[in-house]
């Protein structure tokens, strides 16, 4: 990869059924940039057996504000690096961590925010809603998209935002909606005339249903802000790295 930067796993904290969060600390001085900013993906490298493999995981901390830098991960049946975070990945152990780029960001302004979470999408949506809530004004809504409410990552920290921030954030869990119910789920929270900012991350079939609602309701794709995995890998290596991310950061 990359040019990466070695860190030392510190603390586990079970998130959910089978997602774990993974707080490390770099060996040495990595630049301020190097975490990027809210809402960014950055690559790891582990060491498994005789391979090296890299994978990557969006910071689920926010580092920008001082603290711990974090990634979380969910299991994938059989999956080889996310089953290896599960069962070996242990404090103390070393991992390769390159610069966390991409376009997946709050964007500059006012307008009230919407954030659609799909599974283990919920890893970089996570910082980007504390982070709108604890640095910006502006009216926040979360809706939660999993199976059951024990596979969704960060719920009880989720619930304690939104009785802290009440009156300003509000939190909606859509478990086991499927797309039909996801009209539904997303009917009370969108509300196009307010100039909402939509952002959504999950797998590639959520962001295809979730995509197709709020542009149904009448969002401009100009307010719409996805995720799409496929594209972050294409442009990763052809993006500068985030010089000026701490700049940005005073939105
Ligand atoms: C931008 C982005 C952000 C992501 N953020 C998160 C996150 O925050 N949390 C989370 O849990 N997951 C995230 N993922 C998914 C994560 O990167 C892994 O795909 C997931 O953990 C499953 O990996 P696995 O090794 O367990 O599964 P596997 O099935 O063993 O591998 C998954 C895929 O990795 C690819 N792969 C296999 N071998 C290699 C190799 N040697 N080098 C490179 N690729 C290989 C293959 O396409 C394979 O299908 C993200 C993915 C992307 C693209």
């Amino acid at each position: 990869m990359i040019p990466a930067h070695m860190a030392r796993i510190e603390s586990i904290v079970e998130e959910a059924e089978d997602v774990r969060s993974f707080a490390f600390r770099f060996v040495g001085e990595a630049p301020a940039t190097h975490l990027g900013l809210p809402g960014q993906f950055a690559p790891f490298r582990f060491r498994i057996g005789d391979g090296h493999h890299e994978r990557f995981y969006a910071i689920s901390s926010l580092p920008q504000l001082g603290e711990a830098p974090c990634f979380t991960v969910k299991r994938k049946p059989d999956g080889l690096v996310s089953g290896h975070c599960m069962d070996r990945l242990a404090p103390g152990d070393l991992v390769a961590v390159g610069p966390a780029r991409g376009g997946f960001r709050l964007q500059p302004g006012n307008a009230p925010v919407v954030f659609l979470a799909g599974g283990i999408g919920i890893a970089p949506i996570f910082p980007l809603i504390r982070f709108a809530l604890l640095c910006t004004q502006r009216p926040v809504a979360v809706v939660l998209f999993e199976r059951n409410a024990a596979r969704q990552a960060f719920l009880p920290a989720l619930q304690g935002l939104a009785v802290r921030h009440r009156g300003r954030m509000s939190l909606h869990g859509a478990f086991g909606a499927g797309p039909p119910a996801m009209d539904r789920a997303l009917a009370g929270v969108l509300d196009p005339t307010s100039a909402q900012h939509v952002y959504m991350c999950g797998p590639a079939g959520f962001l295809d249903a979730a995509g197709a609602c709020v542009r149904a309701a009448g969002h401009p794709a100009s307010r719409i802000f996805a995720n799409d995995r496929d594209a972050y890998i294409a442009g990763y290596l052809a993006q500068p790295p985030h010089a000026a991310a701490a700049a940005a950061l005073a939105l």
